[in-house]
Order: C-alpha cells, then structure tokens, then sequence
C-alpha cells in the first residue's frame, strides 16, 4: 500500500476519537515524508537530532516536528528554535538544558516526561520515583520555559500481548498518579505517548492520546548497520 493509503487506513481506525497520530520518518527520505504531507499528515517524530534538523530545513514550515528518541543535553540547542514537542525527557539536567535554550529562543517547549515500563533493564527512562522526585525538586519548579504535558513509554518488545496490555496500563496508572499529584488544575498534562506499529490497538485500549508509528505508515525501515 502507499504511504497515502496507509495514513487513511489509520485514520479510520482512529476514527474520532482524539488520538493523535505521529508519523515516525526516521531514516525515511523527503520524498516519503513529503507523500505523507499531502495526504494531511503534519505531525512528524525523528529520533536522531541532526537527521531531524536536516529534514526541518527542507521542509514546509507548517509540519510539527516531535522528538522522539534520546536527547544528549548538549544536542538541545539545534532543536530547541522549532521543535514542537519533545517525548523522550529523562533527567533534571536534560530539563534544565531545555529550559535554558527555550529562553534563549524566547519560547515554551513542551515535554513529556519518559518513564520506564518495559520489564528490561531500558537504557533510557525515569522511574516513577525518580520522576517524583524531579517534579518536587526546586530547580523544576523554577523553570518557566518548559511545559510538561504528560507521559511516554515504551513497551517491551514482545510477541505476548498479555505483557503490553499490562505495560501500557501502568503508564495509563502513573499518568493518572502525577496528574493527581501535580497536575491537578493543569490542563496542558493530558498526553499518553505509547503505541508503535505492532501495539498501538492496544495502547489506544489503554488510554493513549498519541501513538507514534513508523514502519505501519513508510513500510519497514532498513537495519542500521554498525
Ligand atoms: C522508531 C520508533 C517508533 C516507531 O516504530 P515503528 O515500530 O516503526 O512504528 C516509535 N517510537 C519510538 C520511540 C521509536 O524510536
């Protein structure tokens, strides 16, 4: 099926509820992405900073570019004048960086906090205490150029969906645990990022507001090779 064909199937599938779809372009060309564009799409997710930064530049202004993958702090400064959404924060001092650039670029940017759900030993990812402790800390509280707007995660890689089901509903949990806590009378922390082209039927089940599919939209992505 084409890229084309591909993005209204998930549409349908989505239907109308609120989810919203992110196109994950990573290693994919600007032709493909600009296909995706003129069937509608506008949000795009991009793992790696200089790929993401490249394809920024070539493309329309008006696409939503969403970060999806590993920041290094010292990377943020090449994202923070557009990036429209970053899914993968997962430390203080990632925050700090973002705030600080966010401020030089007189702007909010909007983040979601990575926790860790899948069984493994994940590289990347906060557990919930550590994202407790980050939203009490007193160097959170006085950063005034980044928005949290909820949580992401990613599963384990599994054939067994029992496994996913039950990943996907701790996030739904811990979502609902920090919006009690600190979130209660903000309304910009209302996203679940969780769902990729093998789960996300089931994440939107369990309560996803963003799914961030790749190979389900652009076909299968090459290995990379080391
Ligand atoms: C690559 C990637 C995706 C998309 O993966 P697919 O299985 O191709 O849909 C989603 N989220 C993250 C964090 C990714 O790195």
């Amino acid at each position: 099926m084409s890229i084309t064909a591909n993005i209204s199937a998930i549409k349908k599938e989505i239907g109308n509820s609120s989810v919203k779809l992110i196109a994950v372009s990573k290693t994919k060309p600007i032709e493909s992405i600009t296909e995706a564009y003129e069937a509608g799409q506008r949000l795009f997710g991009e793992n790696m900073v200089q790929e993401l930064v490249d394809k920024y530049e070539k493309l329309p202004k008006d696409i939503e570019w969403h970060l999806i993958g590993h920041l290094q702090t010292n990377k943020v400064k090449y994202i923070a004048p557009f990036i429209g959404l970053i899914h993968s924060v997962d430390s203080l001092k990632l925050l700090q960086e973002i705030n600080k650039q966010a401020l030089k670029n007189n702007r909010v940017i909007d983040c979601l906090l990575q926790l860790e759900i899948a069984d493994e030993e994940t590289k990347f990812g906060l557990d919930l205490a550590e994202a407790i402790e980050l939203l009490r800390s007193d160097e959170f509280k006085e950063m005034k150029n980044i928005r949290i707007c909820g949580v992401m995660g990613i599963a384990t890689l599994t054939d067994n969906p029992k496994i996913t089901a039950e990943e996907f509903y701790e996030l739904g949990i811990f979502f609902q645990g920090l919006k009690d806590t600190f979130f209660r009378k903000d309304d910009a922390f209302k996203e679940i990022s969780m769902g990729m082209s093998g789960d996300y039927k089931l994440a939107i089940e369990k309560g996803s507001t963003m799914i961030r599919l790749g190979s389900t939209i652009f076909g299968t992505r090459q290995a990379k090779s080391k």
